[in-house]
């Protein structure tokens, strides 16, 4: 760990040198998916910035523990706290037992994120399994009277808290101008109000996914199942907290909230977060019409797209822009990704069949420096990938023989490119590699099936037989059709 990573803390915002609270282990956690739908574009950016965090630390020498949660319960409808249960919402629709949906969804999720070569978390816990974690959570915060019961639910007292702490420091908000920007609540409702919010609420007769608790029969406030997670996990202070940075406020707003009310200090060292995505310039929205799924882009079904994206063109396009600025997607900047990706993989290739020489013009140790400053500055990503297309350009001289590399020079731009390439931004092959060679595998295919229809057509029967024996063999199933043929691996 001798390289010094700086990273943008967005709670005092500054960059400030990563120093881990207790070295070599990191801890981290990320807002995971509330999963009630498909992944979309929107999951994808978040999902690759932690995943390069991940990666770099890991690549640094910390043990990194990794924790990114499944929301299966609280999330209500618009953020509120009287709208209906997300997953129960969908569930009604879908006819299907929320837990259901939330494994359906979550098994969705899981495949997106493996095309896009993140890494599994180390825990990914679900908040619906930490429901006695919670109720002690709100039970502490009760206790040190930051918190009130109103009507069987329990509200975080935003007030109470703001006179000994101060509620808006992550996202710059004033309490005051909260209390002045907004109306009056009329006395009517639960709230003391409107900035507090729900801890645990009470569940409607109709309200299906409900549990026990001191208070009646509820469900947790989805704000208190990331501070009861990542501190179960993570310990009651830990070092990254990331998420999207429409998650700010209010969601990570109350996470600091909770857990200072509760521990009497904050858990977080560090806040990480990520910009949005637009297209074309909007906001992503079903009601806009521009809502587009990770199932879609990876196989272009949706008017949106003119061509289907492989997931790897969609990470480098990702890791192309600074996390922490916004991105706006559009055919033609995918377009371009994909034909930058293809020229980053293509000197790889090439890479790999240099040959040395006695000669050396090449400072791979100026590149390596100048790769690693540049993810030491708030994983400068942008600036890696340009310094990456200087490695390309070396490559390409040395290949065209106007440069020449020694083979310990070539030893280390090999390291070079597969740590940054391969290991810190996760740019894989392993997808296109495999579609590559089933194509090639659908070829062969082709041909040895002509043969098998020319034998039948002679009655050679020991042929034709013999060739469907030793394909059954291999474990290729083919099944004949009326165009032609079907196969499988079995
Ligand atoms: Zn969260």
């Amino acid at each position: 760990m001798e390289d010094k990573l700086f990273i943008y803390n967005t709670l005092t915002r500054r960059k400030e040198e990563f120093q881990a609270l207790n070295p070599p282990f990191a801890g981290l956690y990320v807002c995971g998916p509330t999963v009630y739908g498909d992944a979309h574009l929107g999951h994808a950016r978040p999902a690759v910035t932690f995943d390069v965090l991940f990666r770099y630390l890991t690549w640094l020498g910390y043990r990194v523990r990794y924790v990114r949660n499944i929301t299966d319960v609280g999330h209500l409808t618009n953020d509120s706290d009287d709208g209906e249960d997300k997953i129960a919402k969908k569930a009604q629709l879908e006819r299907l037992e929320p837990m259901e949906l939330v494994q359906l969804y979550s098994n969705r999720f899981h495949k997106n994120m493996e095309q896009l070569n993140t890494l599994s978390p180390s825990i990914e816990p679900l908040a619906s399994g930490h429901i006695i974690e919670q109720q002690a959570l709100v039970k502490r915060i009760l206790d040190n009277g930051f918190a009130y019961e109103s009507n069987g639910s329990i509200y975080f007292d935003v007030e109470a808290y703001n006179r000994v702490h101060e509620y808006g420091k992550l996202s710059g908000r004033k309490v005051e101008e909260l209390f002045a920007n907004t109306r009056r609540l009329d006395g009517q409702e639960e709230k003391r109000n409107p900035f507090d919010f729900a801890l645990w609420k009470k569940a409607s007769p109709e309200h299906i996914m409900r549990w026990p608790s001191p208070w009646g029969e509820g469900f947790p406030g989805w704000h208190l199942e990331c501070s009861c997670m990542s501190q179960k996990y993570l310990g009651d202070t830990f070092d990254i907290h990331g998420g999207g940075l429409d998650l700010q406020f209010p969601h990570h707003e109350c996470e600091i909230a909770q857990s200072t009310a509760a521990y009497g200090h904050e858990a977080v060292r560090y806040w990480m977060h990520n910009n949005m995505i637009t297209i074309n310039g909007q906001k992503m929205g079903k009601s806009l019409g521009n809502f587009i799924t990770l199932d879609q882009l990876f196989s272009g079904e949706n008017d949106v797209l003119e061509q289907a994206y492989s997931p790897m063109t969609v990470r480098f396009f990702i890791l192309q822009a600074h996390y922490r600025s916004p991105l706006d997607f559009s055919n033609e900047a995918l377009k371009a990704a994909e034909k930058g990706y293809e020229r980053l993989m293509n000197a790889v290739g090439a890479l790999e069949q240099l040959k040395p020489g006695n000669q050396n013009t090449v400072d791979t140790e100026a590149l390596a420096a100048r790769c690693s400053e540049a993810m030491n500055d708030d994983l400068n990503t942008p600036i890696l990938i340009s310094q990456l297309f200087e490695g390309v350009r070396i490559i390409n001289s040395i290949a065209a023989g106007s440069e020449q590399i020694d083979a310990e020079h070539l030893e280390a731009l090999k390291t070079l490119f597969r740590s940054f390439v391969f290991d810190i931004l996760g740019l894989a092959e392993a997808g296109e590699a495999a579609g590559k060679e089933r194509e090639a595998l659908g070829k062969v295919l082709d041909m040895v099936m002509a043969i098998r229809s020319e034998a039948k057509r002679n009655k050679e029967w020991a042929v034709s037989d013999r060739i469907r024996d030793e394909l059954k063999n291999a474990g290729i199933a083919v099944k004949d059709t009326k165009e032609g043929y079907e196969w499988e691996i079995e």
